[in-house]
């Protein structure tokens, strides 16, 4: 019988920051997770964007723990190197309208405590970003906001987690959760696989997390799954945003925009549609074909020659339009659901919350001497044994990725750790030398690392693909 302190469930940036953080003391914990990877859910499919918090509406929980997460952002880093820039974001106002716009996200960003806004004029705008539109007439500049790389970070938490001893089960699906005594905290939770019990479960499952809290019989919200698709743009195309440059926002959220990514790519998106699936995470050409045209009221000279691919993601809209984190009505079960955007931001904020609210919950936090906050980089560039020329990713860096812990035999989580396959060539070159690399540190035969898991290498071709064949053709 497998026991536990606390068992989370979910290991998104959400569960991780979590896990991260309770390994601090002396308790025993474990993280369930039903995808083959860390960061498979919202977490690895974002905008990346380290909010500045002046958005997200004063008076919420998500406007609470933006602006705090967000200054725990250059600390966290220096601990776990998952790769953070401070470089600051625009939203871009073309007209009266937009401007009173700004002055109110100005307004609610200082009752955020965002105390770095300014708004600039159009000459000081374009000193700043000389690509932007001619149409820009003002804007509102954050110093504060930053881009991140949310994979790296999710997987980083877990890496630091797993150091101070968390268990991080992976494939493992947890399908019903029910109380051993009345009264007490003893939970069994149901996997296909095993059962496991704890005293205490967080509930930071993503846009299943109504799902899992329905299995207790708490039916209080429910999640509307919102699709967000993005446009990636090779390196050579990074130059033309500096900072992140949003639109102004609509009720439909946040809007177009146009950012750097960590990495010095550039990325286009995302849209917001509400969808039916929790899971069906493709794209779609019309939507792309919108993202390029209001991403060019922003910027209006990128080449979509460049187009690296494109992906989607799935925000966990909840019903109450707001994180729902803490103390649910089953004492024990603790509430980490429905954390959309700014969700990246906030959890490090988060994560301190929970711990604190599981404390409040009589769970006894007990400072663990050997605690160790930090956990060494794993991108160190390399001269010799270069497998993916592109991102110059050599053998040793990948090893050192296969060896932080976690069972890897896919190629995407090579990729998401260490960047192989994720450049021009989008891994035409190497993809074959990472697989014979997982074979070889694991000792199992190459047909058995797969893309992302089982019948990952026959997945349909990419609407990604003919849309920038498409696209190229008509451009040209
Ligand atoms: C399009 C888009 C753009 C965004 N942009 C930003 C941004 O720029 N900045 C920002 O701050 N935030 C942004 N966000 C929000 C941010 O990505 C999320 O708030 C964050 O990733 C949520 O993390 P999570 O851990 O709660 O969810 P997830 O990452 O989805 O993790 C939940 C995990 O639970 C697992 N799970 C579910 N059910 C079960 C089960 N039954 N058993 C076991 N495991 C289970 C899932 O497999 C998944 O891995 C964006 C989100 C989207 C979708």
């Amino acid at each position: 019988m497998k026991k536990y302190d606390v068992v989370i469930i979910g290991a998104g940036v959400i569960g991780c920051a979590i896990a991260r953080e309770l390994s601090r003391y002396q308790l025993n914990i474990a993280v369930i997770e039903k995808e083959n990877d860390v960061s498979c859910g919202a977490s690895k499919a974002n905008s990346g964007i380290v909010h500045g918090g002046f958005d997200a509406k004063a008076g919420t929980r998500k406007g609470y723990f933006s602006r705090r997460g967000n200054r725990m952002y250059a600390k966290l880093d220096e601990e776990l190197h998952f790769g953070y820039l401070e470089c600051g974001s625009l939203v871009l106002a073309y007209n009266e309208e937009d401007y009173q716009k700004l002055l109110d996200l100005k307004a609610n960003g200082e009752k955020n405590g965002v105390d770095d806004l300014q708004i600039l004029n159009r000459e000081e705008v374009i000193a700043m970003e000389p690509h932007v539109s001619e149409d820009v007439k003002h804007a509102l500049y954050c110093p504060s906001s930053g881009v991140t790389s949310p994979y790296e970070l999710t997987i980083a938490l877990c890496d630091n987690a797993i150091q101070n001893g968390v268990d991080v089960f992976l494939n493992t699906e947890v399908v019903n959760i029910d109380l051993d005594k009345d009264g007490e905290h003893d939970f069994r939770i149901v996997t296909k696989e095993e059962i496991y019990h704890a005293d205490y479960i967080v509930n930071a499952a993503g846009v299943f997390s109504d799902r899992i809290a329905k299995m207790l019989g708490i039916d209080d919200f429910y999640i509307i799954p919102r699709k967000g698709e993005y446009i990636l743009l090779d390196k050579k195309q990074g130059h033309l945003a500096q900072h992140v440059l949003f639109q102004t926002p609509s009720h439909k959220g946040k809007g177009i925009l146009v950012t750097r990514t960590y990495h010095g790519n550039l990325m286009l998106g995302p849209n917001a549609q509400e969808v039916d699936t929790r899971d069906e995470i493709g794209t779609n050409e019309d939507v792309l074909k919108y993202i390029v045209d209001t991403a060019r009221h922003s910027v209006p000279d990128f080449d979509m020659r460049f187009m690296l691919t494109s992906f989607a993601g799935l925000r966990a809209t909840s019903s109450t339009h707001d994180f729902i984190v803490g103390r649910s009505k089953v004492p024990g079960f603790i509430q980490a659901a429905g954390i959309e955007s700014p969700g990246l931001t906030s959890s490090p904020a988060i994560a301190k919350y929970i711990a604190d609210e599981l404390s409040q919950s009589g769970l006894e936090l007990i400072e663990d001497p050997s605690f160790n906050p930090n956990r060494p980089p794993i991108i160190q560039k390399q001269d010799k044994d270069i497998v993916c020329l592109c991102e110059q990713v050599s053998k040793s860096e990948i090893i050192d990725a296969l060896s932080r812990g976690l069972y890897i035999d896919h190629i995407d989580g090579v990729k998401r750790r260490t960047r192989a396959t994720m450049g021009s060539c989008q891994g035409h070159r190497c993809r074959e030398k990472v697989a014979t690399i997982i074979a070889e540190y694991h000792g199992i035969d190459k047909e058995e690392v797969t893309l992302r898991g089982k019948g990952s290498f026959e997945l349909p071709p990419r609407e990604d693909r003919m849309f920038w064949k498409k696209l190229n053709q008509s451009e040209d």
